[in-house]
């Protein structure tokens, strides 16, 4: 089964994805991660996709996609993927419709999570990242606080506020453009009746887990 996370940063995208791969037994293949590994190898994909990615950009498609048809090859891959930061425009989900058609597979289910806008940015502003490069790990200072204040509980170097998860408009400006770009593909999928919102939110009391067990079961049922 072939499943597409969709939700603006600071939704909870990662965590859902992470718990659906889990529970389904089939890999998240998050190409944020695989760009990031990529630069921290010093790989010659790393080092092409850093130059945009260090300009906040979309790595170009002639990269991104190629690693993503590769990544399909994968063997761990025979009984789906989740795929969590891919496509991100209509271009690429064009050319992964072509990729799966080519193996005999489709795009079975996109998610489409949704958050309140000021529940978002108050996630964004409360969340804090271990400054040590190897670990990075992220905390909230409200949903899941370290043990120890401004510490990492993982590796005990010091917490930090990621530049750009200080600045409330810079926030609105990144939510903003993320809608622009993802839009398109929401309609895309829609009109091919695979779309399902999920709002996740804590007003609510939805977060990531519960979201989780309902796709679960939405999925056992139907897909
Ligand atoms: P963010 O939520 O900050 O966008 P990601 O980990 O999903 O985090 O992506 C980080 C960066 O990696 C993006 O800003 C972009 O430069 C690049 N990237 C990830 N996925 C794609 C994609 N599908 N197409 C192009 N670039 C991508
Ligand atoms: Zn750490």
């Amino acid at each position: 089964m072939i499943i597409i996370m969709l939700g603006a940063q600071g939704t909870g995208k990662g965590t859902v994805a992470g718990l659906l791969s889990e529970k389904l037994g089939i890999p998240q293949i998050s190409t944020g991660d695989i760009f990031r590994k990529n630069i921290k190898e010093e790989t010659e994909l790393g080092i092409e996709a850093n130059k945009y990615m260090s300009k906040g950009m979309l790595v170009p498609d002639d990269i991104t996609v190629p690693m993503v048809a590769k990544r399909l090859e994968m063997d761990d891959v025979v009984d789906g993927a989740i795929l969590d930061g891919f496509p991100r425009t209509i271009e690429q989900a064009k050319k992964f419709d072509e990729m799966l058609a080519a193996k005999g597979k489709k795009v079975d289910l996109v998610v489409n999570l949704t958050t309140p806008r000021d529940e978002i940015i108050e996630r964004i502003l409360t969340r804090r990242v271990c400054s040590n490069q190897e670990c990075k790990a992220t905390y909230n200072l409200i949903m899941h606080p370290p043990k120890k204040d401004g510490i990492c509980d993982k590796c005990g170097a010091k917490l930090v506020q990621r530049e750009d998860d200080s600045d409330e408009s810079a926030i609105n400006k990144r939510l903003e453009i993320y809608d622009v770009q993802t839009s398109p593909l929401v309609e895309y999928y829609e009109k091919r009746n695979v779309l399902r919102k999920e709002e996740i939110s804590s007003r609510i009391n939805r977060l990531g887990d519960k979201v989780a067990s309902d796709l679960i079961e939405y999925i056992k049922e139907s897909v």
